[in-house]
Protein backbone atom coordinates (compact mmCIF):
# COMPACT_ATOMS: atom_id res chain seq x y z
CA UNK A 1 0.00 0.00 0.00
CA UNK A 2 1.36 3.34 -0.90
CA UNK A 3 -0.60 5.22 1.82
CA UNK A 4 2.10 8.08 3.28
CA UNK A 5 2.89 7.48 6.95
CA UNK A 6 1.27 11.16 7.98
CA UNK A 7 -2.27 9.93 6.39
CA UNK A 8 -1.93 6.42 7.38
CA UNK A 9 -1.25 7.93 11.24
CA UNK A 10 -4.63 10.20 10.69
CA UNK A 11 -6.34 7.20 9.51
CA UNK A 12 -5.23 4.83 12.36
CA UNK A 13 -6.56 7.35 14.91
CA UNK A 14 -9.89 7.92 13.49
CA UNK A 15 -10.65 4.29 12.21
CA UNK A 16 -8.69 2.74 15.83
CA UNK A 17 -8.62 5.65 18.09
CA UNK A 18 -11.98 5.69 19.52
CA UNK A 19 -12.83 1.67 19.54
CA UNK A 20 -13.43 -0.43 22.53
CA UNK A 21 -10.91 -2.76 20.81
CA UNK A 22 -8.49 -2.72 18.27
CA UNK A 23 -8.54 -6.56 17.57
CA UNK A 24 -11.38 -8.85 18.29
CA UNK A 25 -11.43 -9.99 21.79
CA UNK A 26 -13.36 -9.83 25.11
CA UNK A 27 -13.19 -9.76 29.06
CA UNK A 28 -14.69 -13.06 28.27
CA UNK A 29 -12.14 -14.68 26.22
CA UNK A 30 -9.49 -12.65 28.48
CA UNK A 31 -10.60 -14.48 31.33
CA UNK A 32 -10.84 -17.79 30.01
CA UNK A 33 -7.26 -18.00 28.87
CA UNK A 34 -6.12 -16.80 32.34
CA UNK A 35 -8.17 -19.88 33.52
CA UNK A 36 -6.22 -21.82 31.28
CA UNK A 37 -2.69 -20.65 33.32
CA UNK A 38 -0.50 -22.95 35.54
CA UNK A 39 0.31 -21.36 39.09
CA UNK A 40 1.27 -17.85 38.61
CA UNK A 41 3.71 -16.55 41.46
CA UNK A 42 1.51 -14.26 44.33
CA UNK A 43 3.07 -10.95 42.18
CA UNK A 44 3.87 -11.99 38.53
CA UNK A 45 5.84 -9.46 36.25
CA UNK A 46 3.21 -9.06 32.96
CA UNK A 47 4.05 -8.04 29.49
CA UNK A 48 1.51 -7.57 27.29
CA UNK A 49 2.69 -6.56 23.71
CA UNK A 50 0.90 -5.07 21.37
CA UNK A 51 -1.95 -3.57 24.09
CA UNK A 52 -3.49 -1.03 22.17
CA UNK A 53 -5.80 1.32 24.41
CA UNK A 54 -5.53 -1.67 26.80
CA UNK A 55 -9.26 -3.66 26.75
CA UNK A 56 -6.78 -6.85 28.21
CA UNK A 57 -4.96 -4.94 30.21
CA UNK A 58 -7.17 -3.48 32.67
CA UNK A 59 -8.87 -7.03 32.45
CA UNK A 60 -5.52 -8.69 33.37
CA UNK A 61 -5.17 -6.25 36.22
CA UNK A 62 -7.99 -7.41 38.10
CA UNK A 63 -7.04 -10.99 37.48
CA UNK A 64 -3.70 -10.79 39.25
CA UNK A 65 -2.27 -8.32 41.55
CA UNK A 66 1.31 -8.33 39.31
CA UNK A 67 3.18 -5.69 37.71
CA UNK A 68 2.03 -5.00 34.62
CA UNK A 69 3.85 -3.49 31.46
CA UNK A 70 1.39 -2.60 28.18
CA UNK A 71 3.43 -1.67 25.28
CA UNK A 72 2.39 -0.71 22.21
CA UNK A 73 4.26 1.48 19.19
CA UNK A 74 1.37 4.13 19.08
CA UNK A 75 1.36 7.22 21.91
CA UNK A 76 -2.37 7.60 20.96
CA UNK A 77 -3.10 4.36 21.82
CA UNK A 78 -1.09 4.35 25.18
CA UNK A 79 -2.50 7.59 26.29
CA UNK A 80 -5.96 6.36 26.21
CA UNK A 81 -4.50 3.18 28.34
CA UNK A 82 -3.06 5.77 30.96
CA UNK A 83 -6.50 7.16 31.30
CA UNK A 84 -7.56 3.98 32.12
CA UNK A 85 -4.98 3.31 34.15
CA UNK A 86 -5.56 6.42 36.57
CA UNK A 87 -9.08 5.94 36.28
CA UNK A 88 -9.17 2.22 37.51
CA UNK A 89 -6.32 3.53 40.14
CA UNK A 90 -3.84 1.14 38.85
CA UNK A 91 -0.91 3.91 38.68
CA UNK A 92 2.41 2.03 40.30
CA UNK A 93 0.99 -1.44 39.23
CA UNK A 94 0.27 -0.86 35.28
CA UNK A 95 2.63 0.89 33.56
CA UNK A 96 2.76 1.93 29.60
CA UNK A 97 6.26 1.36 26.95
CA UNK A 98 6.07 3.01 23.80
CA UNK A 99 8.29 0.76 21.84
CA UNK A 100 8.18 -1.56 18.75
CA UNK A 101 7.82 -5.20 19.30
CA UNK A 102 10.78 -5.87 17.10
CA UNK A 103 12.92 -3.75 19.50
CA UNK A 104 12.26 -4.81 22.64
CA UNK A 105 14.51 -4.20 25.40
CA UNK A 106 13.81 -6.29 28.25
CA UNK A 107 16.30 -8.36 29.87
CA UNK A 108 16.37 -11.98 29.07
CA UNK A 109 14.29 -14.32 31.69
CA UNK A 110 12.20 -11.22 32.56
CA UNK A 111 8.80 -12.39 32.58
CA UNK A 112 6.27 -14.57 34.80
CA UNK A 113 3.36 -14.22 31.73
CA UNK A 114 3.24 -12.65 28.59
CA UNK A 115 -0.20 -11.68 27.28
CA UNK A 116 -0.46 -10.37 23.36
CA UNK A 117 -3.77 -10.34 21.76
CA UNK A 118 -4.40 -9.97 18.24
CA UNK A 119 -0.67 -8.85 17.85
CA UNK A 120 2.17 -11.40 17.37
CA UNK A 121 1.72 -11.51 13.60
CA UNK A 122 2.93 -8.07 13.80
CA UNK A 123 6.64 -9.03 14.08
CA UNK A 124 5.64 -12.68 12.45
CA UNK A 125 4.04 -15.71 14.81
CA UNK A 126 7.32 -17.69 15.10
CA UNK A 127 9.70 -14.94 15.46
CA UNK A 128 7.34 -13.73 18.29
CA UNK A 129 7.19 -16.91 19.99
CA UNK A 130 11.16 -17.28 20.04
CA UNK A 131 11.59 -13.88 21.28
CA UNK A 132 8.93 -14.15 23.80
CA UNK A 133 10.40 -17.59 25.04
CA UNK A 134 13.52 -15.84 25.78
CA UNK A 135 11.96 -13.24 27.71
CA UNK A 136 10.28 -15.88 29.60
CA UNK A 137 11.26 -17.24 33.17
CA UNK A 138 11.99 -20.98 32.89
CA UNK A 139 8.19 -22.26 34.08
CA UNK A 140 6.62 -18.99 32.87
CA UNK A 141 3.83 -18.79 30.50
CA UNK A 142 2.77 -17.17 26.85
CA UNK A 143 -1.06 -16.52 26.38
CA UNK A 144 -1.32 -14.88 22.52
CA UNK A 145 -4.24 -15.17 19.83
CA UNK A 146 -3.23 -15.84 16.06
CA UNK A 147 -5.15 -15.56 13.57
CA UNK A 148 -5.92 -19.48 11.80
CA UNK A 149 -7.96 -21.43 9.88
CA UNK A 150 -10.40 -23.54 11.40
CA UNK A 151 -10.86 -26.03 8.73
CA UNK A 152 -8.50 -27.29 6.19
CA UNK A 153 -10.12 -26.28 2.71
CA UNK A 154 -11.31 -22.07 3.15
CA UNK A 155 -13.76 -21.43 -0.35
CA UNK A 156 -10.95 -19.78 -3.05
CA UNK A 157 -12.15 -16.13 -2.31
CA UNK A 158 -11.56 -16.55 1.62
CA UNK A 159 -8.15 -18.27 0.66
CA UNK A 160 -7.30 -15.54 -1.70
CA UNK A 161 -8.42 -12.61 0.86
CA UNK A 162 -5.95 -13.99 3.96
CA UNK A 163 -2.88 -14.88 0.82
CA UNK A 164 -2.91 -10.86 0.32
CA UNK A 165 -3.58 -9.69 3.85
CA UNK A 166 -1.87 -12.66 5.62
CA UNK A 167 0.11 -14.99 3.83
CA UNK A 168 1.43 -16.65 6.74
CA UNK A 169 -2.10 -17.88 8.13
CA UNK A 170 -1.91 -21.99 9.31
CA UNK A 171 -4.17 -24.32 10.71
CA UNK A 172 -4.96 -24.38 14.31
CA UNK A 173 -2.53 -27.57 14.31
CA UNK A 174 0.02 -26.22 12.97
CA UNK A 175 -0.04 -23.35 14.85
CA UNK A 176 -0.03 -25.70 17.86
CA UNK A 177 3.06 -27.65 16.49
CA UNK A 178 4.98 -24.48 16.22
CA UNK A 179 4.51 -23.64 19.21
CA UNK A 180 5.61 -26.89 20.65
CA UNK A 181 8.43 -26.32 18.07
CA UNK A 182 9.54 -23.25 19.66
CA UNK A 183 10.05 -24.96 23.31
CA UNK A 184 6.40 -24.52 24.56
CA UNK A 185 4.31 -26.84 26.82
CA UNK A 186 1.17 -26.29 24.97
CA UNK A 187 -1.31 -25.58 27.83
CA UNK A 188 -5.16 -25.39 26.01
CA UNK A 189 -6.05 -23.04 23.22
CA UNK A 190 -10.03 -21.99 21.88
CA UNK A 191 -11.76 -20.31 19.23
CA UNK A 192 -12.76 -16.69 19.99
CA UNK A 193 -16.77 -16.67 19.52
CA UNK A 194 -17.58 -14.81 16.45
CA UNK A 195 -19.15 -12.02 19.07
CA UNK A 196 -15.71 -11.18 19.97
CA UNK A 197 -15.22 -10.08 16.12
CA UNK A 198 -18.48 -7.60 16.48
CA UNK A 199 -19.30 -6.55 19.72
CA UNK A 200 -16.25 -4.09 20.64
CA UNK A 201 -14.37 -4.00 16.91
CA UNK A 202 -16.10 -4.33 13.75
CA UNK A 203 -19.76 -3.09 15.00
CA UNK A 204 -18.48 -0.28 16.51
CA UNK A 205 -15.99 0.37 13.16
CA UNK A 206 -18.81 -0.04 10.73
CA UNK A 207 -21.02 2.61 12.36
CA UNK A 208 -17.41 5.05 11.87
CA UNK A 209 -17.16 4.40 7.84
CA UNK A 210 -19.64 6.79 6.64
CA UNK A 211 -18.08 9.54 8.33
CA UNK A 212 -14.81 8.11 7.80
CA UNK A 213 -15.80 8.11 4.32
CA UNK A 214 -16.87 11.98 4.07
CA UNK A 215 -13.14 13.07 5.71
CA UNK A 216 -11.05 10.77 3.59
CA UNK A 217 -13.15 11.37 0.22
CA UNK A 218 -10.28 12.82 -1.59
CA UNK A 219 -7.15 10.68 -0.22
CA UNK A 220 -7.65 7.10 -2.48
CA UNK A 221 -5.46 5.66 -0.36
CA UNK A 222 -7.43 6.16 2.89
CA UNK A 223 -10.04 5.24 0.72
CA UNK A 224 -8.89 1.90 -0.33
CA UNK A 225 -8.21 0.86 3.51
CA UNK A 226 -11.52 1.56 4.50
CA UNK A 227 -12.92 -0.35 1.55
CA UNK A 228 -10.09 -3.34 2.88
CA UNK A 229 -11.52 -3.06 6.25
CA UNK A 230 -15.31 -3.39 5.48
CA UNK A 231 -14.41 -6.43 3.09
CA UNK A 232 -12.88 -8.14 6.06
CA UNK A 233 -15.94 -7.89 7.72
CA UNK A 234 -17.88 -9.22 5.11
CA UNK A 235 -15.04 -12.40 5.12
CA UNK A 236 -15.89 -12.60 8.33
CA UNK A 237 -19.59 -12.51 7.98
CA UNK A 238 -20.06 -15.44 5.64
CA UNK A 239 -16.45 -17.23 6.66
CA UNK A 240 -16.56 -17.47 10.15
CA UNK A 241 -16.59 -21.21 10.48
CA UNK A 242 -13.18 -21.49 8.20
CA UNK A 243 -11.13 -19.16 10.36
CA UNK A 244 -10.85 -16.74 13.07
CA UNK A 245 -8.65 -15.99 16.37
CA UNK A 246 -7.60 -18.94 18.30
CA UNK A 247 -6.32 -18.72 22.00
CA UNK A 248 -3.37 -20.00 22.52
CA UNK A 249 -2.05 -20.62 25.97
CA UNK A 250 1.19 -22.68 27.07
CA UNK A 251 4.37 -22.60 28.89
CA UNK A 252 8.25 -22.51 28.50
CA UNK A 253 9.42 -25.84 30.82
CA UNK A 254 10.45 -24.96 33.69
CA UNK A 255 14.24 -26.99 32.67
N1 LIG B 1 -4.38 -6.10 22.05
C1 LIG B 1 -5.24 -5.03 21.59
C2 LIG B 1 -4.79 -4.44 20.26
C3 LIG B 1 -4.66 -5.41 19.12
S1 LIG B 1 -4.39 -4.62 17.55
C4 LIG B 1 -6.65 -5.54 21.48
O1 LIG B 1 -6.84 -6.77 21.39
O2 LIG B 1 -7.57 -4.72 21.46
C5 LIG B 1 -2.62 -4.65 17.38
C6 LIG B 1 -1.91 -3.63 18.23
O3 LIG B 1 -0.52 -3.70 17.92
C7 LIG B 1 -2.33 -2.18 17.99
O4 LIG B 1 -2.62 -1.57 19.21
C8 LIG B 1 -1.11 -1.53 17.33
O5 LIG B 1 -0.94 -0.19 17.72
C9 LIG B 1 0.00 -2.39 17.88
N2 LIG B 1 1.22 -2.40 17.06
C10 LIG B 1 1.33 -2.30 15.70
N3 LIG B 1 2.63 -2.41 15.34
C11 LIG B 1 3.34 -2.55 16.48
C12 LIG B 1 4.73 -2.69 16.77
N4 LIG B 1 5.64 -2.72 15.79
N5 LIG B 1 5.11 -2.80 18.05
C13 LIG B 1 4.20 -2.77 19.06
N6 LIG B 1 2.87 -2.65 18.85
C14 LIG B 1 2.45 -2.54 17.58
Amino acid sequence: MDITDETFARLMVDLYGSLPRQGPGSPESTRRAFAMLGALPALPGVLDIGCGTGAQTIELASLTQGHIIGLDVFDWALDTLASRIEEAGLIGRVHTIQQSMDEMEFSPESFDLIWSEGALYIMGFEHALKTCRSLLKPGAHLAASELSWFQDDPPSELRQFWAAGYPDIKTVEDNVRLIEDCGYEMLGHFHLPAEDWWNDYYTPMLSLLPSLRQRYAEEPDAMATLDENETEMEMHRKYSDYYGYEFFVCRRPSS
